[in-house]
């Protein structure tokens, strides 16, 4: 059975409300390929950018389980193991066999996965029996006008979309799937890129709306201006600020994302194990 919110507040450092904790997780790089084009990503393997999408190296689900052995020795202190990317959870097969593996070596540990969403009405049963304890979900608009300037297009059972399509499929997949998961008992955490030009003013819609269709904790995460959004700001701490406290009208927020790369081992903001642990030859770009 998936742990409860309380369970994951007190031991996961993503869902400590208004706190940091000592608490520590692992990213496992097992998901190489994405199925949407957010107009933001910028996915590198190389081992000095400090963001999400970026990781060293991508590992085998086998491969995964051995590094979690090596963090939790490493680090004692680590009680989740997650899957961030680089690319989607959902979009190989790659996230959920790796916790398939997890779960029978370390049937304690806090098994996190993070996913645009996309896939969820096909996995979300997946989701479930492989006792994932927490989900995020980035839904970064629920308007389908706002989405289309956030996201480029999807690839959806073969077939690609793009626009006000794409986007309608993407937020009526991530609402239904949110929902699923969070009745079945699932914690779920909605991360919003917020990006001043685009979706500021939409912020707080969306986090009623997420919060309405289930999920727990909202997670605001400032943009870093690339890729095709280069030409927007990177949010200032008072529009942040701002967004955060609209936010937390409708749900719990969290307030110290670090960010972390896709391949992170060790406590937020604190030491990072990941060179320690991870397979090479690093693969440089
Ligand atoms: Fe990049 Fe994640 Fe968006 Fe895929 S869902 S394009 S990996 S930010
Ligand atoms: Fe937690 Fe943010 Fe790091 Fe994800 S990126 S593990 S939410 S601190």
């Amino acid at each position: 059975m998936a742990k409860s919110f309380d369970e994951l507040a007190a031991a996961h450092p993503c869902f400590a409300v208004g706190a940091k904790v000592n608490k520590g997780r692992v990213h496992l790089p097992v998901s190489p390929g994405c199925n949407i084009l957010c107009r933001f990503c910028d996915r590198k393997i190389n081992d000095v950018d400090v963001r999400p999408g970026v990781a060293a190296t991508i590992i085998t689900p086998e491969e995964a389980v051995e590094v979690v052995r090596k963090a939790v020795e490493l680090c004692p202190d680590i009680t989740v193991a997650g899957v961030a990317g680089p690319g989607d959870t959902l979009a190989t097969p790659y996230a959920l066999e790796t916790f398939r593996l997890i779960k029978k070596e370390f049937p304690d540990i806090i098994k996190c996965m993070s996913t645009n969403g996309l896939l969820l009405p096909e996995y979300q049963q997946d989701i479930i029996d492989v006792g994932i304890d927490s989900l995020t979900v980035t839904v970064n608009a629920v308007d389908p006008a706002i989405q289309a300037q956030i996201c480029g297009g999807i690839t959806y059972k073969g077939k690609r979309y793009e626009g006000l399509e794409a986007a309608e499929i993407l937020i009526r997949n991530q609402l239904s799937g949110i929902k699923a998961v969070s009745d079945a008992g699932v914690t779920v955490k909605v991360n919003t890129v917020l990006i001043p030009e685009i979706n500021a003013d939409h912020v707080e819609t969306v986090a009623k709306t997420v919060s309405e269709a289930g999920a727990k904790i909202y997670n605001i995460i400032p943009l870093i201006p690339q890729h095709e959004l280069n030409w927007c700001s990177a949010p200032d701490c008072r529009l942040l600020s701002e967004v955060r406290g609209l936010a937390e009208q409708y749900i719990n927020v969290f307030r110290h994302c670090q960010r972390c790369r896709a391949d992170a081992a060790g406590i937020p903001g604190g030491e990072d194990f990941s060179k320690l642990i991870y397979i090479r030859p690093v693969v440089q770009e």
